[in-house]
């Protein structure tokens, strides 16, 4: 059975299809500039890359021309075989706490928290309806970022301010990523040869964004983003934790909106606002080799805040079997693995600097002599939405 995962941005598309449930991979790719000038469509299949360039006014036109393009190569005989498609949705508010089934109520409850996600929810469910446009008799799952992390107890989720804020606003930790908290959990069951109700792990999901997340017998415990992806750890834009005195401190001192800050904390923080240089892992580490000090302090401050929090959940879980280092960053960057198990002393952690220097591999980065494992964890959200699809409409 052919499954197709979504993921939709205000201006892009990102698509694979899978052969389920085998879970293989048979194409994969991207429409962006969506509604721009000189919009690209990119798709792999086959080891090979079909690229166009041309106007796609909008998510309706991109669909269109990528199940035409899986007619015309042939991947697919007829659409008929896409049985089902799985969206990524960002927000699911408190109300969805697993995948479900899309209908006009679930595309309603979505729209229902668009105040919570305004960047996201709205490009995702432009892209909801653009496939139940052209595929108006095949089923659609929503998998939502929020839902793993719904387990999550108040005194987790909950902040220290007037509790009105929640029941007025749902001011609240909801936590992001939990499709690949959730991914790379089960894996690392199944690394450490444990059944997942037993299992206790620190996943640290470090890519241009990035989390972590404690998960104790597969469920999500607590989170370092909080009510928005601007909280936890420093990434390749955001600040991660600051004191939020500083938001009116600048607003102030620059005659700056709130507006303006709190992009400025989204947009122009993290690795690039203390580098100074760049957000992507690669300069920086290419700057830190030549000694640049402002790149290295940038990679080092990233590390100890997820040191830090890695601290807090080991205390939090009592104690646990393994920590997995995922996405982007947290597959492929062992420098910045190192960095961060250096700080680890404490918990009786070693690394294996050799096996340590393999890159987007599932491999177990810790010696055998470690009272913690290591885990590099390839992250797979496309798996996961297919998964759930699979299960909904089985
Ligand atoms: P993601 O958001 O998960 O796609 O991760 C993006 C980040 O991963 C960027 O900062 C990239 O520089 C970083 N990244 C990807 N590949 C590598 C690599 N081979 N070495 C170091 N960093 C990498």
């Amino acid at each position: 059975m052919k499954i197709m995962a979504v993921n939709a941005g205000s201006s892009s598309l990102k698509f694979q299809l899978l052969d389920m449930p085998k879970e293989t991979k048979l194409v994969s790719g991207v429409v962006e500039r969506i509604g721009l000038q000189d919009s690209i469509f990119s798709m792999k299949f086959n080891g090979e890359t079909h690229k166009e360039i041309k106007n796609i006014k909008n998510h309706s036109q991109a669909v269109q021309m990528l199940l035409s393009k899986l007619v015309s190569l042939h991947i697919v005989s007829s659409l008929d075989e896409i049985q089902g498609v799985g969206h990524r949705v960002v927000h699911g508010g408190e109300m969805f706490h697993d995948s479900v089934i899309i209908d006009d109520e679930v595309i309603a409850s979505i729209e229902s928290v668009n105040d919570l996600a305004p960047l996201h929810n709205p490009a995702n469910i432009t892209g909801i309806k653009a496939f139940k446009e052209a595929l108006p008799n095949v089923p659609a799952i929503a998998v939502f970022d929020t839902a793993f992390h719904q387990t999550m107890e108040p005194v987790a989720y909950m902040y220290s301010v007037p509790y009105e804020w929640y029941t007025k606003y749902g001011v609240r930790k909801y936590g992001f990523h939990g499709t690949s908290h959730k991914y790379v959990s089960l894996r690392a069951a199944a690394m450490l040869d444990k059944p997942l109700n037993q299992t206790k792990v620190i996943v640290c999901h470090i890519g241009n964004g990035a989390s972590l997340c404690a998960v104790k017998y597969g469920k999500s415990m607590d989170t370092s983003m909080g009510f928005t992806p601007l909280a936890g750890i420093a990434m390749g834009t955001r600040s991660g934790d600051i004191d939020p005195a500083i938001v009116q401190f600048i607003s102030e001192k620059e005659n700056k909106s709130l507006d303006e800050v709190i992009s400025e904390l989204n947009k122009k923080s993290g690795y690039l606002g203390l580098s100074g240089l760049s957000s992507d892992s690669r300069d920086l580490w290419e700057a830190v080799e030549r000694g640049d000090k402002k790149s290295i302090l940038a990679v080092e401050k990233q590390a100890k805040m997820i040191a830090d929090y890695i601290g807090a959940y080991y205390l939090m879980l009592g104690g646990c079997d393994a920590i997995c280092f995922t996405a982007g960053i947290g597959e492929n960057a062992s420098e910045t693995r190192k960095l961060v198990v250096d700080r680890l002393g404490a918990l009786g952690v070693e690394l294996d600097y050799e096996q340590n220097l393999t890159r987007g591999k599932e491999t177990v980065i810790s010696k055998p002599s470690s009272n913690i494992k290591l885990l590099l964890i390839p992250t797979n959200e496309e798996v996961m939405i297919a998964r759930d699809t699979l299960e909904l409409i089985g």
